[in-house]
């Protein structure tokens, strides 16, 4: 099969030739027909090889949905044919965060060597992914592939974030997004779905932050030191109820605190490497900050739901395999609009 692969710490990924993998025992093997482009992959293909927890080469790719090509001996739960999106938080499946389908947060995965696909283990940029586990699959419904792919982290962990943050999101509330890319334009239409708070939305590009407006944010704002002012003069003075940094950088760490109200929920989402201040007269009184990991099992389901319902408008952008490492480069350059999607068959 063929497959995208990041071969060499610094080297940009290249499409190689693999032999077809075989499912194990419990294992399926599954045809991708979509798989989503996180900016998260840019993260790790920018770590020094000495921090990379896995050897290479690596098939890159964590958001895949696909149809169900064969079964290992004794796999059960899913059938050949079957139209299948991918949870890919893989955790040893016994302790008790794995049984309560929190995954994301399993404490064993780490110690026992179990990686996420693309994420240390072979991903879905390829023309098939072997999935460990038949827990690890949702059915698609009847979900276009291409519209549902980014599901599966991009709107995934930003459904997980605004679950975490539901309590301070209700009426007269105010909800900063910031970073209006493939997490943040699915996460301004969930809260859209799920909340009655006002969205404010926060990019360094314009032509995000009209994407932002179009899919729900009341208002939209660039990003830049003067931002936390921009948005105390559009709260009476509060600040945000609840703020979503899809970025992680210093800056955007240092608008998150400045423009949260008391009691604020702030999460700190992208992996931009930067920190965010807490202490006692650093941050507003009451103020308790989250970092959150990807999404749960039944987040998972409950988010193909929500799209199954309707009203979810998610933006892409396709690729065939030999395009990828371009749309990889338009990516880092800020230059897609919602989520790039990957058909490897195509
Ligand atoms: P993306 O590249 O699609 O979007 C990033 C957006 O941020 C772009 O629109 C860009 O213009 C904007 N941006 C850049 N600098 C900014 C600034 N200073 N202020 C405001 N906006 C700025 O990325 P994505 O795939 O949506 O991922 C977003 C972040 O979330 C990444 O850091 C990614 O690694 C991380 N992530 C984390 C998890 C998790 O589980 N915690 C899961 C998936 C992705
Ligand atoms: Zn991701």
């Amino acid at each position: 099969m063929r497959a995208l692969q990041y071969r060499r710490a610094g080297a940009a990924p290249e499409v190689v030739g693999l032999p077809d993998p075989e499912p194990g025992p419990g294992q399926v093997l599954v045809q991708v027909t979509a798989a989503g482009l996180c900016h998260s992959d840019l993260a790790l293909m920018q770590l020094p090889a000495e921090r990379l927890r896995f050897p290479l080469p690596l098939t890159l790719g964590h958001e895949a949905v696909g149809t169900v090509a064969a079964l290992g001996a004794g796999t059960t739960g899913v059938a050949v044919g079957d139209s299948v999106a991918v949870y890919g938080a893989w955790g040893c499946g016994g302790c008790p965060a794995c049984a309560a389908g929190r995954e994301n947060y399993c404490p064993h995965a780490r110690r026992l060597g179990i990686h996420a696909p693309g994420l240390g283990a072979p991903g879905a940029l390829a023309e098939y992914l072997l999935v460990d586990a038949a827990r690890h699959l949702v059915p698609l419904s009847g979900l276009d592939p291409v519209a549902a792919v980014p599901l599966t982290d991009a709107g995934l962990t930003s459904y997980h974030a605004i679950r975490w943050a539901m309590p301070a999101l209700v009426p007269g509330s105010t909800a900063v997004v910031i970073g209006v890319g493939g997490l943040g334009h699915v996460a301004i239409q969930l809260l859209r779905a799920l909340t009655p708070a006002r969205i404010i939305a926060l990019d360094v590009s314009a032509e995000k932050l009209a994407l932002a407006e179009a899919v729900g944010a009341g208002e939209a704002l660039m990003s830049d030191a003067s931002s936390p002012q921009g948005i105390r003069d559009l709260t009476g003075g509060l600040g945000a109820d609840v703020v979503f940094d899809f970025v992680g950088t210093q800056a955007t760490g240092r608008i998150t605190v400045e423009c949260a109200a008391v009691e604020a929920r702030v999460l700190n989402v992208g992996l931009g490497g930067g920190a965010m201040a807490m202490g006692f007269m650093l941050v507003p009184f009451g103020m308790s900050a989250y970092a959150p990991y990807w999404g749960t099992r039944g987040d998972l389901t409950e988010v193909i739901a929500l799209a199954r319902a309707g009203g979810l408008d998610i933006r892409t952008e396709t690729y065939t395999l030999d395009e990828a490492p371009l749309a990889y480069e338009r990516l880092e350059a800020g230059k897609v609009i919602g989520r790039a999607v990957v058909l490897p068959g195509g």
